[in-house]
């Protein structure tokens, strides 16, 4: 039963994820809708249309403008907001210029915002992912952890062999690394590591191999 598609969008390479709780009849949240063309756009709300999920929320990791490049477009075709934390909301006016700087097109925002803290829950079907919060890769930044399906999706805070970069606005070494030693390594080994960029990997396999936290 495969109930987590990996779709790599947008120049940057950026991981949206479709989960649902459920084979049949799903209820499904998108993270990080980065999407950034007709193209994308498409194949992802056509992936859902296909496998019949029914999408109860679109999460962001963080505001980031690469893993929110389609979030205005994926919300209204749901009629949904965006759920993100609190201490996201401030940067995402600012998160719009790298893309610029990138030559790409400036992402524009959802019209609904809605607020995520440390601790809550992100329901959908009979199960929910819990949100932990995880700055140092920049403010704002959560993770998700599912735990029925032992699976964290860890944004841009922990990568396969790597972190996140520290030298982008708001961005702390220091509190990076306490973010991913506290909310991240608390997970049993078992669990998979779902990032923001490149392949999954798993809380035992960074823990004994990652170079940037030994
Ligand atoms: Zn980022």
């Amino acid at each position: 039963m495969n109930l987590i598609r990996t779709f790599v969008f947008n120049p940057i390479q950026t991981n949206t994820y479709v989960i649902q709780h459920a084979e049949t009849q799903g209820r499904g949240v998108i993270v990080d809708p980065a999407c950034a063309c007709t193209a994308e756009f498409e194949q992802l709300t056509a992936y859902i249309a296909e496998k019949g999920i029914t999408v109860e929320r679109v999460v962001l990791t963080h505001p980031h403008f690469d893993h929110l490049m389609g979030a205005a477009a994926v919300c209204r075709h749901y009629g949904l907001p965006l759920y993100l934390h609190e201490k996201a909301v401030p940067l995402l006016a600012a998160c719009t210029n790298p893309a610029a700087t990138y030559g790409m097109p400036v992402p524009a925002l959802p019209e609904s915002l809605e607020i995520l803290k440390a601790g809550d829950r992100v329901p959908f079907g009979d199960t929910a992912l819990e949100v932990r919060y995880t700055p140092g890769h920049c403010e704002g930044s959560v993770v998700y952890v599912w735990a029925d399906q032992q699976t964290v999706f860890t944004g841009d805070v922990l990568f396969r062999d790597s972190i996140g970069r520290t030298d982008l606005p708001t961005g702390d070494w220091d509190v990076l690394r306490k973010s991913i030693l506290e909310q991240v390594f608390t997970l049993d080994d078992a669990y998979t590591v779902r990032p923001g960029h490149g392949g999954r990997t798993s809380v035992g396999y960074e823990r004994s191999h990652n170079p940037f936290l030994g």
